[in-house]
């Protein structure tokens, strides 16, 4: 049977197991998923074990990313330009890597009616995450894109590797000067609890905000949002599921349907 794990520290939490063993017996696949914690330290020597032993594919997830893309003999255009990979291939002795996080959050947002062509964006965080998105939040032609960061700096980084007119960097006391109809929180401020430090006024009556973060009940920063009258608030689990999705038809040449999976996973968080 073909092998395929998730990589990460810490690992426990995650349910890509579950949605891979259920994308797999939905499209009559035959295939074993599992995930496997891993050292700081020991990411290649474990991927190269699991390639001797004739793995066909892995996730990859905090704190892995980078060194996933540094591992690769080839990149998809959006994975090099993230620099995070999560989702790696194994292939004849070499290494593929693609990033599935941005066509993830894309499609989970069209799922909820929010497209994003000639949108104001805001993103938060310039971690892993966000740097994973923004090509395929470009790709949606958004009238703007701004990318906010407590170090403005990363933020730049980011913007610097897409020399294009609508995509900036800002503080977040600067981002005031903005109207934006999509605010994506791609930090893990509210893992720790801590609030984000953005002014109220760029959350109104008509802004949707999107946390990448899901849990069984709102996470603070679209707690903050609800309270503040967003239009709508949306939270990662279908993102989740999307690159999951994604990954699978890397793999497997056949795209799973996520609705039903989603809806199981919904309710077993709550
Ligand atoms: P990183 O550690 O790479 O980046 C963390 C980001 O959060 C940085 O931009 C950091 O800012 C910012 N940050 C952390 N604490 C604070 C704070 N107190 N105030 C303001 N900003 C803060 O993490 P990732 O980018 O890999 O992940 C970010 C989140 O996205 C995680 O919670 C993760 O679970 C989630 N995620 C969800 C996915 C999904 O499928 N739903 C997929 C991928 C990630 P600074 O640079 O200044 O330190």
């Amino acid at each position: 049977m073909d092998q395929y794990r998730v990589y990460g520290n810490p690992i426990q939490q995650s349910k890509s197991p579950i949605i891979h063993q259920a994308f797999a017996a939905q499209t009559e696949q035959k295939l074993q998923y599992d995930k496997e914690l891993v050292q700081l330290g020991r990411f290649e020597q474990v991927v190269n074990a699991f390639i001797r032993k004739g793995g066909k594919g892995a996730n990859v997830t905090a704190p892995f990313k980078e060194q996933a893309c540094e591992l690769c003999h080839y990149l998809t255009d959006r994975a090099k330009l993230s620099g995070a990979v999560n989702t790696l291939s194994f292939i004849d002795g070499e290494i593929f890597g693609d990033n599935t996080d941005g066509v993830g959050l894309v499609q989970d947002l069209l799922s909820h009616q929010v497209a994003l062509q000639n949108k104001k964006v805001l993103l938060l965080g310039a971690g892993g995450a966000a740097k994973g998105v923004v090509a395929s939040l470009l790709e949606q032609n958004p009238d703007l894109l701004v990318i906010a960061n407590r170090t403005v700096a990363k933020a730049q980084l980011i913007v610097d590797q897409y020399p294009l007119a609508n995509i900036q960097s800002s503080t977040f006391e600067e981002i005031t000067s903005f109207d934006f109809d999509v605010i994506i929180n791609a930090t893990s401020a509210g893992l720790t609890g801590a609030t984000l430090p953005i002014p109220d006024q760029v959350i109104t009556a008509s802004t949707v905000c999107y946390d990448m973060v899901y849990g069984k009940v709102l996470t603070p920063f679209l707690q903050r949002a609800k309270q503040l009258g967003a239009y709508q608030v949306i939270d990662g689990l279908g993102m989740l599921v999307g690159q999951a999705a994604e990954s699978f038809f890397i793999w497997r040449d056949v795209k799973p349907e996520t609705d039903k999976i989603t809806k199981q996973l919904r309710i077993e968080l709550s």
